[in-house]
């Protein structure tokens, strides 16, 4: 079993078919769509992570490119700044993959780069500034 995250842009003349369902009954995966922004005036955009077997998956992500929808796979891309952060833990509400989790005993949150899936749900949900994704960290600092 794997998962993998990823980024699907819909061309407008797309979007009124069932591609997603299409895959989850033709190769049994899982998907958990975690963003969606769908207008008819606009080509549509979803974040998404799909479960199942390896094969199961990569003929999913196949069948959607073949389908002319652009799939873009993420990669880890989170800057965590722990010196900002204030362990309020609400990122770790957001995180689907559980890079962001509380210590049991500390009750600090802690952050594991290993897990993250760059869906970068954990950015508006800071408040303290304390996590940004690299483009941003690189704007800002200059390559600092
Ligand atoms: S939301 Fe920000 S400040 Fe709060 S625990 Fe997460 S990283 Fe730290
Ligand atoms: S980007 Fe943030 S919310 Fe998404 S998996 Fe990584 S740590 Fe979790």
């Amino acid at each position: 079993m794997i998962q993998k995250s990823a980024i699907l842009n819909f061309p407008k003349d797309l979007l009124d078919r069932p591609v997603i369902s299409n895959v989850i009954r033709n190769f049994e995966v899982e998907v958990n769509i975690l963003q969606a922004s769908i207008t008819p005036e606009e080509d549509g955009r979803m974040f998404v992570i799909f479960r199942g077997g390896k094969e199961a998956v990569e003929q999913s992500l196949a069948y959607l490119k073949n389908s002319e929808i652009r799939v873009y796979l993420p990669v880890k891309n989170l800057v965590w700044d722990e010196n900002r952060c204030v362990h309020c833990t609400a990122c770790v509400g957001q995180c689907p993959s559980s890079a962001f989790t509380v210590d049991a005993q500390s009750r600090q949150v802690v952050f594991d780069a290993a897990r993250c899936i760059a869906c970068e749900l954990c950015i508006p949900a800071c408040s303290y500034n304390a996590v940004e994704s690299i483009s941003e960290h690189l704007a800002k600092t200059g390559g600092q």
